[in-house]
């Protein structure tokens, strides 16, 4: 975890050592029971973290992204990087950068890059995942969809994981607290903990009852 610390730094994107390190620790404690899957990778930081726990439990983490960029990351909008900028297609393109990430980390026989819209490769997606971390757009309508097109596949005792939760406005936009809280609601899932702007949620294991139930139930 120590080398991942070290390899993070140099990649761009959108995530703390201490969010990181957290998604490392939840995929080494679940990668051998299913395949983790990331909507949103960017240039692959989330990616490392989450590849590197994958490959140690000889697991797969499926990196879903567009790599097109969000809204945010457009150009003349704010997280926009010039770097990104491929200007021969004249559009952002990830990709690239991501591959390289995947190289350096050694990472190639582990990660299984989903070079398409969230949407289209939910379509027919029929495998349970033991770890689901959604960190891709950020409209209502990105992050609802992300929701319900891949907790569904969450095995019991799988993990359900949101980025960029915040309380205000002020702080950022809300669409992720808003499937974070529908989760929630659910009843489905264990709050565990949140990390900066990470939500964790666990999805309860079989046999294992919430505490609120009615004390009678016939
Ligand atoms: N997890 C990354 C940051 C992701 S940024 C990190 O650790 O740094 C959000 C990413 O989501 C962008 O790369 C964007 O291309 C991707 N994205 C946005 N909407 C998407 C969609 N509908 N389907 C697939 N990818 C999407
Ligand atoms: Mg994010």
């Amino acid at each position: 975890m120590g080398l991942n610390r070290v390899r993070a730094e140099g990649v761009k994107g959108f995530l703390s050592d201490d969010e990181g390190a957290r998604l490392y620790e939840l995929a080494a404690e679940v990668a051998h029971r299913g395949p983790c899957l990331e909507i949103g990778s960017y240039c692959g930081k989330s990616t490392l973290w989450l590849g590197e726990a994958c490959r140690e439990a000889g697991g797969v983490l499926f990196a879903v992204d567009h790599h097109r960029g969000s809204e945010e990351q457009q150009k003349g909008a704010d997280f926009f990087d010039p770097e990104l900028w491929d200007e021969a297609e004249g559009r952002v393109d990830t990709f690239q950068l991501f591959r390289r990430t995947l190289d350096r980390a050694h990472l190639n026989d582990t990660v299984v890059p989903l070079v398409s819209k969230s949407t289209v490769a939910a379509r027919f997606w029929a495998t349970p995942l033991s770890l689901v971390f959604i960190d891709g757009g950020h409209t209502y309508e990105a992050a609802y969809n992300d929701y319900a097109c891949w907790s569904r596949h969450i095995i019991p005792g799988g993990y359900l994981l949101i980025h960029d939760i915040y309380d205000s406005m002020d702080e950022g936009g809300q669409a992720p607290h808003h499937i974070y809280k529908m989760a929630v609601a659910t009843g489905q899932y264990e709050v565990v903990e949140r990390i900066g702007s990470l939500g964790i949620l666990k999805r309860y294991p079989c046999g294992i009852l919430p505490a609120e139930l009615p004390e009678k139930d016939y």
